[in-house]
């Protein structure tokens, strides 16, 4: 990876926070980008030191502006934008007859809008450099649904099927596309469920399941990443062994 550079939306915790420390450890320059600036500068101090640099720059994915101006800083600190592992997400589960309405708005924002920010920032340049690869975390709630996942599900299988149409349309350059789909993952996304019916079903369930770390989902970037240019490696499914 030396010489090559990426960059993380989500980058101050779990998925995004394990990829970032993957691609440093093999000599990439690695911009890393969300808004808590204090965990970012923490894992720029853990993580910096390798053949590459580590570069942070406070963004909200749901700003077209914010995220326009991390592909223009990536540019000047870096020369090139290699990678984009669009990254950044929420998961409130809700049930719909609930109504967490606004809930509803920031996955929309934040799951759907803020990969598209990523691309509309990024795929310019890739495709003047005829050279790029966009990766986007979907999820297996993606592919499945279940009660209290039909929005956050709806925001997964959305951007699912945008990367698979974006690959379609740059199928004749080199710009590479990949939807990575976790199944359970230790992280803090469940941290913003508020609906009391979700966290105690969730909770009754707890035990049944052992969730795959960060580092295995930030192991399935790199093996998409690490292909051949030829090799366009287009989606990747990683659950754990024992979910349903
Ligand atoms: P975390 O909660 O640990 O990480 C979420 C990241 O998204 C944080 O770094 C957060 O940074 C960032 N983020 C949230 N809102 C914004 C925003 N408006 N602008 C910029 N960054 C934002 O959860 P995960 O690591 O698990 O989640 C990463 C991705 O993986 C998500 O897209 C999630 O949907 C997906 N996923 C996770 C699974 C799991 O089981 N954990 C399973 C399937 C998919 P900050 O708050 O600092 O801005």
């Amino acid at each position: 990876m030396t010489g090559k550079t990426i960059i993380i939306t989500g980058a101050s915790s779990g998925i995004g926070e394990a990829t970032a420390a993957r691609f440093a450890n093999e000599g990439a320059n690695v911009v890393l980008a969300a808004r808590r600036m204090d965990r970012l500068e923490e894992l720029k101090n853990r993580i910096d030191g390798g053949a590459g640099s580590v570069a942070i720059k406070k963004t909200d994915v749901t700003s077209r502006e914010q995220v326009q101006e991390l592909a223009e800083f990536t540019i000047k600190e870096f020369g090139q934008i290699d990678v984009l592992f669009n990254n950044a997400g929420l998961m409130p589960l809700s049930l719909m007859k609930n109504t967490k309405v606004d809930e509803w708005d920031k996955m929309v924002d934040v799951n759907i809008k803020g990969v598209l920010n990523g691309l509309a920032a990024v795929l310019p340049h890739m495709l003047e450099r005829n050279s790029g690869h966009i990766l986007t975390t979907s999820s297996v709630a993606g592919h499945e649904i279940n009660p209290g996942s039909a929005v956050y599900s709806g925001t997964k299988f959305a951007v699912r099927i945008i990367m698979e149409g974006l690959g379609k349309e740059v199928a004749e350059s080199n710009v590479r596309t990949t939807s990575i789909s976790p199944g359970a993952v230790q992280t803090e996304l469940t941290e913003t469920i508020t609906d009391e019916e979700i966290l105690f079903n969730m909770k009754k369930r707890g035990g049944s399941m052992t969730p795959l770390n960060s580092d295995d989902i930030a192991e399935a970037v790199f093996y998409a990443v690490n292909q051949p240019e030829n090799v366009d490696v287009n989606e990747i499914i990683v659950r754990p062994a024992n979910q349903g």
